[in-house]
């Protein structure tokens, strides 16, 4: 068992990177939490977009595009999350992700909407956004989930383009580590998935997530973040919630739905996200040589953030202000 007094030393920062101010994450929870009592549905919580890593602030300005104008959350969320994929400089999703020890650039991707729907793609080659292709694997066909030369075969037939994805200095790194061939995934920090939540006006919820996996893995291996359940989940009674870090400790615990659940049975998405850590570290003894980072949502606009190892970061967008936090870790 985890002591939870270890949790509740855990104080972290919040660093309200917009205004460059400190406050700590329970002080800044216990707020919202007051705020939402008064309230119920605050307008001022809603609409909102929260999102894993750095990344998260470009790819959070192009979903408050959407939800500024009354768009979808469902919206939202894929054209936030493309801001990544096109980005060659982002070297975890889409275009100028690390390919596998193979040299091949993999990705996987899924999008859930606020009636349950949802689609996926993994281990898809050659396309800059695998989450569009999700969203139609939704959209358009009796299924869940496309992989490989399937999914690929799919996205051409829907008019996407077969592109190469494999920057020079991807190519670059994948070749200096071939010298080594050195693979540790618990110590690798090569991978940095995109994972968002939006809740829109309408206080419909909706979620997204993508990534080239794990820089240097078996061809063929698909991590969390396509898998409904692990890498996403969203229930439009209940909220959302979205993980990033090593994806086989994530698909464990299931625990994007895990944190959903917890959510439903009351625990406030910080709660919910803490608890799902502690189930990794209670399960997983080797916990402390990974990471993996949480975060929800609950349908009052409330957020919620949690990572085994210190250096996660997530973007949270409402209010017109695009805030780059650090979330508290359990180390
Ligand atoms: N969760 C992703 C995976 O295991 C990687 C990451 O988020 O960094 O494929």
């Amino acid at each position: 068992m985890i002591d939870r007094r270890e949790f509740l030393k855990n104080t972290g920062l919040v660093t309200l990177g917009t205004i460059g101010l400190t406050k700590s994450v329970s002080a800044l929870i216990q707020e919202e939490t007051a705020d939402t009592a008064k309230t119920n549905l605050d307008e001022e919580l809603i609409p909102v977009v929260i999102s894993t890593w750095k990344h998260g602030i470009p790819a959070n300005e192009a979903a408050w595009k959407v939800l500024a104008v009354n768009g979808k959350a469902l919206d939202a969320v894929e054209q936030g999350v493309r801001v990544p994929e096109a980005d060659p400089n982002v070297q975890s999703v889409g275009y100028g992700g690390l390919p596998d020890r193979d040299g091949y650039v993999t990705l996987d991707a899924c999008i859930m909407d606020e009636k349950g729907n949802c689609g996926s793609v993994a281990c898809i080659q050659n396309i800059k956004h695998p989450i569009s292709v999700a969203r139609l694997v939704m959209e358009k066909t009796p299924h869940i989930m496309l992989v490989g030369d399937g999914a690929l075969k799919f996205a051409l037939a829907n008019g996407f383009k077969k592109e190469n994805l494999l920057t020079k200095e991807a190519k670059e790194k994948w070749l200096k580590w071939k010298k080594e061939s050195n693979y540790n995934p618990k110590k690798s920090n090569e991978h940095d998935t995109i994972g968002m939540l939006a809740i829109d006006k309408a206080c419909n919820i909706s979620g997204a997530c993508t990534t080239s996996g794990l820089a240097w893995k078996y061809h063929g291996r698909v991590g969390d973040s396509p898998i409904i359940g692990a890498g996403m989940y969203i229930d439009n009674e209940v909220g959302g919630a979205a993980a990033t870090g090593k994806g086989e400790a994530v698909i464990k615990i299931a625990g994007s739905f895990l944190i959903v659940e917890l959510m439903r049975n009351g625990k406030s998405p910080q709660e919910a996200c803490e608890l799902a850590i502690e189930r990794i570290i209670k399960n997983q003894s080797d916990y402390k040589d990974f990471q993996v980072g949480f975060i929800a949502l609950d349908k009052k606009g409330r957020y919620g953030a949690y990572s085994i190892n210190n250096g996660f970061q997530f973007a949270l967008y409402r209010n017109k202000q695009n805030q780059l936090l650090d979330s508290k870790s359990f180390l």
